[in-house]
């Protein structure tokens, strides 16, 4: 137990011992070539899952070809040493590239759309990779493949040089890959996995980070091709584009754990070497397709998460956490917030309402569903620094006049500006890093990640630099966390966002729209569920806000509350709008009446109701 509980809180102890017995057993037994190539072959098959895990694991879009980086990586060193005589250990890093270059071009054709296709190129790619080192004869060598030169140390240990650079290779893979984790890039990977809708409109330039994760996932793979050519010393087209070698990758980040650091080593080396074991007493090549076939199944039936999460799963049982509920008082007591500008910020001018100037205008924007207008060539304006109402009846297309606005749909018909800019054919982060945010009626927080995690993953500008800036430091962080506080959050930090109650979570969302600072924020139904003591609070957040420059358009319908803090307010009955104006004048109005209560209002069908309006 307490051998454990040593390595429970020194969390980097287990890898060192690791990599530090690794490195020395070839010093130790510099002469055992036969389990030295058992673990070499288990360091590329990690390679393989640990750049696999970035694509896969983390963004989840599955790649069934990844064994292609390694082919190309190989043919790049085996090309290049037999035409110009270069060393295939100094062409790794050209292998890299060349592999980085693939996973560019392929992933620039598939990765602008969402889902499936994907899985279909990544094999489409090894296999037509293939095919090319067939037939590129003057290249490849074609079907004959390529002999490369023999390595000049001695044969007495000759494996303990590729031990040691696929050793060096494999824990620079780790450490990529973990860094990767660290930075809002890794972050928006996660996010892109768990809802990449939403992340697109929290400003996650969903294309790129897929085609950049793609083309990360490839160059360790490549590089260690270089290597792996050389250790084979021959090269054919058959051998280097397998697609056994892929469902390897696939097992073994499976077993271990995807979207875990560590899990794809710890499944590689249990694939790796059940798989040689198999191959010595189980009878050759025929029992591993048998093993790594059944395997899969078991895997994928009993064990989806993988071996890393299960243990981790284990260990949190056996030390819970407590729960723990919203800090209504802290958050009730709270004082005004002060906006603190990012980094570097863009500024937002705070100022009165401006009622000619409009900071939102839609204009004639209609959205069909089949047969059904949900948006019916609707017009509306959302005045500069204003907090604006949208209300009407449930189903009337408040909703979907949000998704238009934001880019989460595209309208059929219509044009949309925001801040002088007409957005209405941009992608959803392009909006997003203009300045418009929203929340989601049913929220959509990324239920695995922390709340911390949640408040870095928008990305506020589409900069390289904020991309690979580390999510969890620093000032982002520390205003992540200043955020958390004013929405009464911030013990949260730490929990996962799927533990937390439905009011916890649109809280955080509110909070997470915050961090991109928005010019506009829509908020659909921001009161619906938060416990009623927390509205006036909310109420109050948004008043601050404002006051310092941040415009509202708000659905809700809690009536009371939408005309005490909206003006002017917008009536919405059956994707159009039906009347608009200061609060008083919208409360009177025979039309607003009739269409939230029907045609029998006025005859007393519902004069709670009408008492709320009134
Ligand atoms: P509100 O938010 O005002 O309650 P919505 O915008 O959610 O209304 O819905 C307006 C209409 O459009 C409803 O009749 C709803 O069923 C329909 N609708 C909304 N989203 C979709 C969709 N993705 N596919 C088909 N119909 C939809
Ligand atoms: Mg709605």
């Amino acid at each position: 137990m307490s051998v454990f509980s040593a390595f429970a809180r020194r969390p980097w102890l287990l890898p060192v011992l690791f990599g530090a017995g690794l490195a020395l057993y070839p010093v130790i037994r510099p002469y055992d070539i036969y389990p030295q190539t058992v673990l070499l072959l288990a360091f590329l098959l990690a390679i393989q899952a640990v750049g696999w895990n970035i694509i896969s694991g983390y963004a989840g879009y599955v790649s069934l070809g990844h064994s292609v980086f390694v082919g190309l990586g190989s043919y790049t060193a085996g090309v290049l040493s037999v035409r110009i005589g270069l060393n295939p250990l100094l062409a790794a890093p050209l292998g890299g590239i060349v592999a980085v270059v693939a996973a560019v071009l392929a992933g620039a054709v598939v990765l602008r759309t969402r889902g499936h296709a994907f899985v279909i190129i990544t094999i489409a790619l090894l296999l037509a990779t293939q095919v090319i080192a067939v037939n590129w004869d003057a290249l490849t060598n074609g079907s004959d493949g390529i002999t490369l030169p023999l390595p000049p140390w001695s044969r007495d240990i000759q494996n303990v040089p590729f031990y040691v650079a696929f050793l060096v290779l494999m824990l620079a893979g780790v450490a990529f890959s973990a860094w990767i984790r660290r930075t809002r890039f890794g972050t928006g990977l996660v996010a892109i996995r768990e809802d990449e809708g939403k992340a697109a409109s929290i400003g996650v330039d969903t294309t790129r980070f897929k085609i950049t994760a793609y083309a990360a996932s490839a160059f360790f793979p490549g590089m260690a091709g270089a290597v792996y050519a050389y250790f084979l010393t021959f090269l054919n087209p058959v051998g280097a584009f397998n697609v056994l070698g892929s469902v390897m990758i696939v097992l073994a980040a499976l077993v271990g754990g995807r979207g875990t650091l560590w899990g794809p080593v710890i499944g590689a080396f249990v694939v790796s070497i059940s798989a040689e074991l198999a191959t010595v007493y189980g009878g050759g090549a025929q029992s591993r397709v048998l093993l790594f076939g059944g395997a899969l199944v078991v895997v994928v039936l009993f064990l989806p998460a993988g071996l890393l999460p299960v243990v981790q799963a284990w260990w949190r049982r056996r030390h819970p956490v407590a729960i723990e509920y919203t800090d209504q008082g802290g958050a009730l007591s709270a004082g005004r917030y002060e906006l603190r500008p990012r980094v570097e910020p863009v500024p937002v001018e705070p100022g009165p309402v401006q009622h000619d100037v409009p900071l939102l205008e839609v204009r004639g924007v209609t959205k069909r569903f089949g047969g059904l207008v949900a948006v019916d060539n609707a017009d509306l304006t959302v005045p500069r620094g204003s907090i604006t109402a949208l209300i009407g009846p449930n189903g009337s297309g408040k909703t979907t006049l949000f998704n238009l606005v934001t880019g989460t749909m595209r309208a059929d018909a219509g044009e949309v500006r925001f801040d002088g800019t007409r957005i209405d054919r941009l992608p959803p982060w392009q909006r997003g890093h203009l300045g418009l945010g929203r929340t989601f009626q049913l929220t959509r927080l990324f239920r695995s990640m922390t709340v911390l995690e949640n408040m870095v993953a928008p990305m506020p500008d589409g900069r390289w630099r904020t991309m690979v800036a580390d999510a969890r430091d620093g000032r982002e962080a520390e205003r992540a966390r200043e955020l958390l506080a004013f929405v009464g959050m911030a013990r949260f930090a730490d929990t996962p966002a799927g533990a937390l109650s439905y009011g916890q979570q649109k809280l955080v969302e509110l909070a997470q729209v915050l961090m991109t600072e928005p010019k506009l924020v829509l908020l659909d139904e921001p009161a619906g569920g938060v416990n009623p003591s927390l509205v006036a609070r909310l109420s109050q957040i948004v008043r601050d806000l404002n006051a310092q420059g941040v415009g509202f358009l708000v659905v809700e319908h809690n009536i009371p509350m939408v005309l005490e803090l909206c003006d002017p307010v917008v009536v919405f009955s059956r994707g159009s709008v039906i009347a608009h104006g200061p609060p008083d004048i919208v409360r009177n109005d025979p039309v607003v009446l009739d269409a939230y209560l029907g045609e029998d209002w006025s005859d007393g069908a519902s004069p709670a109701v009408a008492e709320v309006l009134k």
